[in-house]
């Protein structure tokens, strides 16, 4: 009998970015200023095997040397040492060599851009995001910056829904981009969350289903929401979704612990 199982899972700041409500709620709130935090998710293992959900904005911002683009580094409202991802998985008392599992909900700059930090984990994403990266659409194109996801030395490509470990489970999550995927965790208590990545933007987005405004494909991203949301509230599962303005009111950040 296999009785590996999640000890904990923690939620990671990793920074903030300014954006325009207009990009969490498709064609409302346009022009006006909005402040979102930037999310990752730590998932603790009984056999050590740790999984890490997302790597954030890439820590090189702090060193002035980094590779992003003035456009990109323009929407950053604000990144302190703590948001290094390797200052909060110290507070949770791991290292980076500590992750076995990076899973990727998607390609976006501010979703890998850490991933060079864990050169020995194993990757996992959706086959449509990793073929997409390589290739984006012209309109998209600024937002995946590929030297942070090239040189991946072993990755897993999924095609579709799959059970990572026992207690976490991946979800394709299109419309935001065309490989988005989900993460469902099972809490020791029982209780499942979903960290949603940015399948969802902010809670405003679940009734109605309205998309978020930089949906790659808005109509599917609406499918997607509805998916969560019944998911939700068939399993009153907890929805972690990265960058609700209000996350921080409804969840607790690293150190604590959700058992
Ligand atoms: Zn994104």
């Amino acid at each position: 009998m296999n009785d590996t199982h999640v000890k904990s899972l923690s939620i990671l700041p990793l920074g903030r970015l300014k954006l325009e409500q207009s990009v969490l709620t498709y064609r409302e709130g346009v022009g006006l200023p909005v402040e979102v935090p930037v999310t990752g998710a730590f998932v603790e293992m009984s056999d050590g095997e740790h999984i890490l959900f997302d790597t954030g904005i890439s820590p090189c911002v702090l060193e002035g040397q980094s590779h992003l683009p003035e456009r990109l580094k323009n929407l950053i409202a604000s990144f302190d040492p703590e948001d290094d991802i390797r200052y909060r998985l110290n507070q949770l008392g791991y290292k980076p060599e500590d992750v076995a599992i990076v899973v990727n909900s998607h390609l976006h700059w501010d979703h890998s851009g850490a991933n060079h930090l864990f050169p020995d984990a194993r990757f996992v994403m959706q086959d449509r995001e990793v073929r997409f990266a390589s290739r984006p659409d012209p309109f998209v194109q600024r937002v995946y910056v590929s030297n942070q996801y090239e040189s991946i030395k072993t990755l897993d490509v999924l095609q579709g829904d799959q059970i990572l470990k026992p207690g976490v489970a991946l979800m394709t999550t299109p419309g935001h981009t065309p490989g988005h995927q989900s993460m469902l965790v099972r809490l020791p208590s029982g209780r499942v969350m979903i960290l949603t990545g940015d399948a969802v933007f902010c809670p405003a987005n679940f009734d109605p289903a309205v998309p978020p405004g930089n949906a790659h494909t808005p109509a599917e991203a609406v499918l997607t929401i509805q998916r969560i949301k019944m998911l939700g509230e068939f399993l009153d599962a907890g929805i972690v979704i990265c960058h609700d303005p209000g996350l921080w009111e409804a969840w607790k950040p690293c150190p604590y612990k959700y058992t």
